[in-house]
């Protein structure tokens, strides 16, 4: 299988889309086709083991990965400690027709882990194959969470490096500490002075200039992404889709065959992209529910194909959906213009110049035979989170919980009640000032710092502090460095020195 760029140019091997990351005009690598997974293979997951799932499904898109370097890859990143839940993505029961599938038993506590743990050693095998010498350079602007996962995953890893922008105050207290304590020879975090979008250009505009590319080949480096632009990122992700369909055949809560609904909470759109190529291989799946929160650019284009950026940013309590720029639609984008990079670059070139673009009534109508989408302001995730946990006693993330809250609408307006998963993309403790504050009220959190909200929030839930957050206490900070958003080059090229 080869893959090409939504743009039209490109035609490339899988192992050179993860090692390049983005393709040369600009466009996102995309696969030539979708493997097909029968009903039958797909039934065979119900007596498989989450890595045995996830084998399957690299497979059949790394084509140039011999079958063992997959094995072993996914092996040594799911086996045990990194992940606290030996299904990986285990699977909860809220009620006989909703169900949550928790993807935050990694080492950073968000459902990054997941793609972020494995895509080194995609990366790594991808120099081995084209004979690349330099070092991969990986190059990461994070809303929050990739940023901690990217720099765990890349840690040491010989080889490559990392480095991380994050908008300086855009992200929770305990998702910067996470990243601002990361030990490792080879890690690199800043902070911008800017929001995620301007972290996000800043660091694509990089990635097309060829005098940043010469000079950074003068250093020996390549400069690579493992942001969800790239393939890498996007694959492992593929395969809880499946283990969740599984696993609710595996108890009797969906027969083989039968319709799943999905709702992800969506920021980068690269989760739910997975979750579109799962059901484009062959998953039964009837809705994919997109969930935004109070930066709803994907939920206004999901009801009237236009997509608009031009609007205020706001900073929410899910700080890793707050983008307006979501990349990842370009992917879906190039499938509803039928795969012609043309239509799809000069979409691209309107948002970039006017801000905006529109797909038309008619692929409007395509989109939203698979697609439907709402959003939830902070009021009503707050509210959401309190509604959830006092009904069934279980404790949502901000993210989670804007997803959970869109479920609730979605079901009230169009009468759909097929058996749904929430997809929950981050552990409660890692907001936890936000999730306290949301079930007890402000006064909860007077005078607490981070982990006293988490404690407290302990005490209140009867539920355990994630050993994830307890470690951070005596950590100590090893990076500070802060810079413009235009400034972002040159602090790059300062790290290295
Ligand atoms: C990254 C992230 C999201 C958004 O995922 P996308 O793939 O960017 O749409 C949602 N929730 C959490 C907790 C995240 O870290």
């Amino acid at each position: 299988m080869s893959f090409f760029s939504t743009r039209g140019g490109a035609c490339v091997t899988a192992s050179q889309a993860v090692l390049w990351g983005l393709a040369g005009d600009g466009g996102l690598y995309v696969p030539s086709m979708y493997p097909q997974l029968s009903m039958d293979k797909i039934s065979a997951f119900c007596q498989m083991s989450y890595q045995q799932v996830a084998e399957r499904v690299l497979r059949s898109f790394l084509e140039d990965y011999a079958i063992a370097e997959i094995q072993e890859s996914v092996q040594a990143a799911y086996g045990a400690p990194a992940f606290d839940d030996p299904a990986i993505a285990p699977l909860l029961r809220l009620d006989d027709n909703i169900h949550v599938l928790e993807l935050f038993h990694g080492p950073t506590l968000a459902f990054k882990d997941i793609a972020l743990k494995l895509l080194p050693y995609l990366v790594r095998l991808a120099a081995e194959k084209n004979e690349e010498k330099r070092e991969i350079s990986i190059l990461v602007a994070t809303s929050g969470d990739t940023g901690k996962a990217a720099l765990e995953g890349f840690r040491d890893v010989p080889g490559t490096s990392c480095t991380v922008f994050y908008p300086v105050d855009g992200v929770s207290d305990l998702q910067k500490l996470q990243m601002t304590t990361t030990a490792g020879r080879n890690t690199r975090v800043i902070g911008v002075r800017g929001n995620f979008d301007d972290a996000q250009s800043g660091v694509k505009k990089l990635f097309a200039d060829p005098a940043f590319r010469d000079r950074m080949d003068a250093m020996g480096r390549l400069p690579s992404s493992a942001n969800s632009i790239n393939f890498g990122r996007l694959v492992p992700q593929v395969a809880y889709y499946f283990t969740a369909y599984a696993a609710m055949v595996n108890r009797g809560a969906l027969r083989m065959g039968q319709p799943l609904n999905f709702v992800v909470p969506t920021g980068n759109f690269g989760d739910i992209l997975a979750g579109y190529y799962a059901m484009r291989m062959g998953l039964p799946v009837g809705r994919l529910i997109c969930a935004s929160n109070r930066n709803n650019v994907l939920s206004d284009f999901f009801t009237d194909g236009v997509y608009y950026t031009h609007r205020t940013f706001f900073q929410t309590m899910s700080p890793s959906m707050d983008i307006l720029i979501s990349s990842n639609l370009e992917r879906l984008l190039y499938e509803i213009a039928e795969r012609d990079g043309r239509i799809v670059k000069s979409w691209m070139e309107l948002l970039k110049d006017c801000g905006s673009f529109s797909v038309g009534a008619q692929r409007l109508a395509v989109l939203q035979k698979t697609f439907a989408a709402g959003f939830a302001d902070d009021t009503m995730t707050a509210a959401e989170i309190r509604r959830v946990f006092e009904h069934t006693g279980y404790l949502m993330d901000p993210h989670t919980a804007v997803g959970s809250h869109v479920l609730g609408e979605y079901r009230l307006h169009s009468g759909d009640h097929t058996p749904t998963v929430i997809v929950s993309t981050a552990s409660p403790y890692k907001f936890a000032r936000d999730v306290l504050v949301s079930l007890k009220g402000e006064a909860a959190a007077e005078g607490l710092d981070a982990f006293g909200c988490a404690a407290r929030l302990s005490e209140v839930t009867q539920t355990p502090v994630p050993r994830q957050i307890e470690e951070l206490k005596t950590l100590p900070v090893l990076h500070t460095a802060v810079c413009e958003k235009d400034g972002m080059e040159e602090a790059l090229l300062e790290a290295f020195r």
